[in-house]
């Protein structure tokens, strides 16, 4: 039997952690869950699951779920703060830990679990773009694996797993290509990507996920990050990741090996599939997702990257090229990008500006440790706001008020 400790478990990952862990009681025993506003549905999490612990933002809404949970009898503690998720990332009883916050604020219990020598399975992938050097360092030194969520990896993860067993797992591998669906804008012209509002940009064709990964792949910056996350987690270089466009989100990456042998990974676009093979590893179980209809799916396309609809791709390549934190740089002002989006501070494409200006302003520093990249994205994520107030805000002000004058 597994015991589970989900971070984030109230979110897209999260709930469909649960969901596959509910098919299979013998063998997945929750302890741990957390939720940074979302109560009441961590509320109910906790009726089903009964965890021992439970873990919130603050310390309001922790006495407000501690006496609703009494209320029903249920015995969970509940906890708050930073330090909170740290201790059920690290708790004894634990074996596996979903790793599934988003953004920065998933590195420091992430960084605890792979410290304390958990099983690690990681959908978190900025707490990799930010930390990568040092998260690999410390996978190695505690000696597991980090076994990835996130489609595209997981499915190169899957077409890698006869090789694990090697010396050297990429040894015999010439390249690996990721999938991109293309995200929610894919067919509006360069023209019209402007005016894109917060709900036009969540709106994914493929995938049901939270807001901030469904701007991230409407940019392209999911696919940039997913680049930097290969090239961490399977220690690829730079020519070797390559990226194609592939609209229908059946085959989620591929591996191509030095004979010409392409293997990929297929299936429907639900995540409850790379969910289960992470916790099941190295086991296969059953889940709800529906089976692949290759009939009905009848044709798989794969295109060009068009670079100039997609200039964030680009960003996450250059910061790699450049190295040491310019990835953390680059995350961080694309936490805040995303965020002044959905908030209507700028526009659309102003995301992959703003990312730039950062990039190009805050000089990167060698990961020397964590106290670096903490201070490099806390400075960009600085430089980042100052510059939407400065630069974009008024920028988009102008525009509703020439837009209203026309009207
Ligand atoms: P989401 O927004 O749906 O959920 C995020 C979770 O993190 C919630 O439980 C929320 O309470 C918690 N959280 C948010 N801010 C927090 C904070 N400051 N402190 C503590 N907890 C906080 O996000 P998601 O779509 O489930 O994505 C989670 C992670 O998985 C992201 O890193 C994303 O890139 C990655 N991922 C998601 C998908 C997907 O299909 N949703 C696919 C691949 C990778
Ligand atoms: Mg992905």
């Amino acid at each position: 039997m597994k015991s589970l400790t989900i971070l984030g478990a109230t979110g897209s990952i999260g709930v469909n952690t649960l969901d596959v862990v509910s098919k299979h009681p013998t063998r997945f025993n929750v302890i741990a869950l957390t939720a940074h506003y979302n109560i009441d549905l961590l509320f109910q999490q906790c009726l089903k699951f009964k965890p021992t612990y439970a873990v919130v933002g603050s310390e309001n809404l922790s006495e407000h779920l501690q006496q609703r949970l009494r209320a029903e009898s249920v015995k969970t503690k509940v906890l708050f703060g930073g330090d909170a998720l740290a201790f059920v990332a690290n708790l004894d009883e634990v074996d596996t830990v979903m790793a599934a916050i988003v953004g920065a604020a998933g590195l420091l219990p992430t960084l605890a679990a792979i410290k304390a020598k958990k099983q690690v399975l990681l959908a978190n992938k900025e707490a990799l773009v930010m930390a990568g050097p040092l998260f690999i360092e410390e996978a190695q030194r505690a000696q597991i694996t980090l076994i990835p969520v996130d489609s595209e990896h997981n499915a190169i993860f899957q077409c890698l797993h006869g090789q694990v067993v090697c010396d050297n797992p990429c040894k015999n591998l010439a390249k690996i290509i990721l999938t991109a669906s293309g995200g929610a804008l894919r067919h509006k012209s360069l023209a019209q990507l402007q005016a894109t509002t917060p709900a036009q940009a969540c709106q994914h064709p493929n995938w049901r996920m939270g807001r901030k990964i469904s701007v991230d792949s409407a940019t392209l910056m999911n696919k940039g990050f997913e680049v930097i996350e290969a090239y961490f987690l399977f220690g690829l270089t730079l020519d070797q990741i390559e990226v194609v466009l592939h609209p229908q989100s059946i085959v989620h990456s591929l591996v191509e090996y030095l004979d010409g042998s392409i293997l990929a990974q297929l299936g429907s676009p639900d995540m409850r599939i790379p969910i289960s093979y992470a916790l099941a590893f190295p086991e296969r179980i059953n889940n709800s997702a529906a089976a692949l209809n290759l009939l009905k799916v009848a044709r798989l396309d794969f295109l060009a990257i068009d670079e100039k609809r997609y200039p964030c791709l680009n960003l996450a390549y250059q910061a790699l090229r450049i190295g040491g934190t310019a990835t953390t740089i680059l995350n961080a002002a694309n936490e805040i990008a995303v965020q002044a989006f959905l908030d209507g501070k700028i526009y659309f494409t102003d995301i992959a500006k703003l990312n730039q200006d950062v990039l190009e302003k805050l000089h990167s520093r060698p990961v020397s440790n964590l106290s670096v990249i903490l201070e490099d994205d806390n400075l960009a994520r600085e430089i980042a706001k100052e510059m939407i107030l400065k630069h974009y805000s008024a920028r988009v002000t102008k525009m509703v008020r020439r837009k209203s004058v026309i009207r």
